[in-house]
């Protein structure tokens, strides 16, 4: 059986009291402990979540560099990541991939950050274009062609794919429960060609985009969505409720 999971992604959101507050809500939090639960503040405050946050709770990054340390301004290694004892981090998000990131080049960087003992949140999604032409699958399956290609299957233990429809993602635009469990079949489905069929089987793949505590419940009821990657609202107290919407 595949653990539920749900992540919050704060993305380039809070300040230090906010931050603060938001920590102490989930700490305060009832949370299914049927639920794998991961937030990702932005890099600044990384450390000082951990700190803080309960212990049931694990913590990522939203991104990180491609390879290690060096000079390279402004960019966060994994190796820093891991040696802050972040568990997670987010790789791929559309919102990064829009700068220029291609699907090899993220590929490359997740492969880094789990030999780096990182586990991942891999992305993928397709933009409204994709959605209304009827070619999802062929701007999806790229992206997870490039994440099979450098995963060992040891690697797939340590990942779990997003799959966050772009035009879902801030626009309120939820995807329906079966807009979405169809992709995440036809993903499930496709990662059995390419990463084998226990690697298919046992790997999670979560729902993100405009995801609420209203339409959380009749997302996961679906057979191959297991769970949630959370953008605005884990920021507030409405993200318990998608923690424990199988409940
Ligand atoms: P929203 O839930 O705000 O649509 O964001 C989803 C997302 O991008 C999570 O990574």
């Amino acid at each position: 059986a595949r653990k539920f999971f749900v992540g919050g992604n704060w993305k380039c959101n809070g300040s230090v009291q906010q931050v603060n507050d938001l920590v102490s809500m989930l700490n305060q939090s009832t949370l299914s402990t049927d639920t794998e639960v991961v937030v990702c503040p932005s890099q600044v405050y990384v450390q000082g979540v951990s700190e803080k946050l309960r212990k049931d709770i694990g913590v990522g990054a939203q991104d990180c560099w491609v390879q290690g340390n060096g000079a390279f301004t402004g960019e966060t290694s994994a190796d820093m990541l891991a040696d802050m004892g972040v568990g997670w981090v987010v790789i791929g998000h559309s919102e990064r991939r829009g700068k220029g990131e291609a699907d090899e080049e993220v590929a490359r960087k997740a492969k880094y950050a789990l030999d780096k003992g990182l586990k991942v949140i891999a992305c993928c999604g397709e933009p409204l274009e994709s959605r209304e032409a009827g070619t999802t699958n062929d701007f999806v399956f790229p992206q997870i062609k490039a994440y099979a290609d450098v995963f060992s299957k040891e690697d797939w233990a340590n990942v779990v794919i997003a799959y966050e429809p772009i035009w879902a993602i801030g626009t309120g635009l939820t995807a329906t429960p079966e807009q979405a469990q169809d992709t995440h079949a036809d993903i499930r489905q496709y990662l059995g060609e390419v990463a084998g069929a226990d690697v298919a089987e046992s790997t999670r793949i979560l729902y993100g985009g405009s995801a609420t505590g209203a339409t959380a419940p009749g997302l996961s009821a679906k057979p191959d969505i297991d769970g949630f990657l959370v953008g605005g609202a884990s920021l507030k107290p409405e993200f318990a409720d998608i923690v424990n919407c199988q409940g």
